[in-house]
């Protein structure tokens, strides 16, 4: 499989989303999540829709050897195209109630487990000397949110690996770009009591929540040839919210 686009997060929400707009403009697709039934469903109706190839991986991208995905990728890709770092999680707390555990976790799926994807992709877009690499950062990274002291580290910290890693591998002709969404109705979203919901709409000037289509139509610009010459950058995505 050539010209491949590998997607974290594929089985719901922004992931999803992007996997379909990416099938789209063309891409075939590796998706990886960790509950093989939505993946599958997600497969499925990719396989139906499109005209492209889709394979899926299962794997828990903060604790799994990440050996086997090498070998995945040694059998069944000869080129990856894109990575799309978009897993991720929350735990939500006010610091004085979060345990370690709490943070433990959020940082090692939504940052460690953006390393390790990174770490197995990368050498085939240096091989190639090409690639683009998106990480689904958020507007919590670059204001940050009270009770989520850990998702908001993680999410800076995604900014600066960002911005470092499009410094080193630049002239090799790969783009590095963070992604910065607001509130985008999702099952993240989802479990957020009514009254936040209504404070998050009141200070959104759009005055809606943003969608995970939304997220995906600016990632397939910010992948296209119409985007060669941006990398670094983090691209804020939220309705006008900060
Ligand atoms: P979501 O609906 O909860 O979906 C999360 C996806 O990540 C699922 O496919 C989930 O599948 C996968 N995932 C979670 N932990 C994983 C792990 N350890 N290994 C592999 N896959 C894992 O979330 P979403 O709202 O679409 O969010 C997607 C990304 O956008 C996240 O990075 C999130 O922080 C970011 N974001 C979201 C919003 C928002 O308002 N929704 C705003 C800003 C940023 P499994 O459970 O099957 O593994």
């Amino acid at each position: 499989m050539d010209n491949v686009a590998v997607i974290s997060g594929a089985s719901r929400g922004i992931g999803k989303a992007i996997a379909f707009k990416l099938a789209e403009d063309g891409y075939n697709l590796l998706l990886i999540a960790r509950n093989e039934e939505r993946l599958k469903e997600t497969v499925m109706e990719l396989r139906k829709q499109y005209g492209v190839e889709v394979l899926y991986f299962i794997l828990d991208i903060a604790r799994n050897d990440m050996e086997s995905l090498k070998v995945f990728l040694k059998e069944h890709v000869e080129e990856v195209s894109i990575l799309i770092n978009n897993a991720g999680i929350t735990r939500d707390t006010l610091f004085m109630r979060m345990k370690e555990e709490d943070y433990r976790s959020v940082i090692e799926v939504n940052l460690l487990g953006v390393f390790r994807m990174t770490s197995v992709v990368l050498p085939y877009m240096l091989k190639q000397r090409n690639g683009v690499i998106v990480n689904i950062s958020s507007v919590v990274g670059i204001t940050g949110n009270a009770g989520q002291t850990n998702y908001a580290a993680s999410k800076a910290g995604i900014i600066g690996f960002t911005k470092s890693l499009a410094k080193e591998v630049g002239a090799r002709n790969i783009r590095v770009i963070a992604v910065a969404p607001g509130f985008i109705e999702t099952d993240m979203t989802d479990k957020l009591p009514e009254k936040i919901r209504e404070d998050y709409l009141s200070r959104i000037p759009l005055r809606r929540f943003g969608t995970p289509q939304d997220v995906a139509n600016l990632v397939s610009f910010l992948v296209s040839e119409k985007a060669s010459y941006i990398t670094g950058q983090v691209f804020v995505i939220d309705g006008g919210m900060i």
